[in-house]
Order: structure tokens, then sequence, then C-alpha cells
């Protein structure tokens, strides 16, 4: 299947690799913004990804955080994805 009108997308920011740059707010004011109190780029409404540590078995932070978004505003993340200069965001269909 292609992605369709309907096709949800997921967007994934790595703040590891995040340098606060606000390229992405730039591009992508929508989504985008850069919290001044926190000194931080913040994206809408993101859950950051947790993993279970083998050793203790509890869930943990990745400071990986993602979104679902629709298909309507995927170009705009794109943008966003496209002008950062770390590579912090990627944008992929959800299967
Ligand atoms: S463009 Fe990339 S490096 Fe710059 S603030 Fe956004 S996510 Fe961070």
């Amino acid at each position: 299947m292609g992605e369709g009108a309907k096709t949800k997308h997921k967007v994934i920011f790595y703040r590891d690799r995040c340098e606060e740059n606000r390229v992405c707010e730039a591009r992508c004011p929508k989504y985008w913004k850069f919290n001044e109190d926190k000194g931080k780029i913040h994206l809408k409404g993101m859950k950051e990804v947790k993993k279970k540590n083998p050793e203790t078995g509890k869930m943990e932070g990745t400071n990986v955080f993602e979104i679902e978004i629709d298909r309507k505003d995927v170009k705009c993340n794109k943008d966003a994805a496209a002008g950062c200069p770390k590579n912090a965001i990627e944008v992929k269909p959800i299967k």
C-alpha cells in the first residue's frame, strides 16, 4: 500500500542529537516550538519512548520521543527533518 491520504505517520525526535538551533521551529512551527524557560525545543504532543532495562526489569526513558500525525502534516514535519543539521528528526509511515 502506498502513502494514501489516510496513512498515519510517525514523527520521531532523537533528543540526544539535537543542538537546539530552532531550524525545525522555523520550518514547522505548528509542531516544533522552542521553550524559552527550559531552553529546549518541544515537539507538540510528544511522548517519550520507554524501554525495559534488562538488568532492573524497569521501564526507562530513552530520550527518544514520538507522535502520530495525519497525512496533511507530513510535509511540514518532513521539511523540519530535512532542515535539521543533526538528523534528529525522522518522519515515516506507520505500517
Ligand atoms: S532542527 Fe534539529 S537540531 Fe535543530 S532544534 Fe530542531 S531537532 Fe534540534
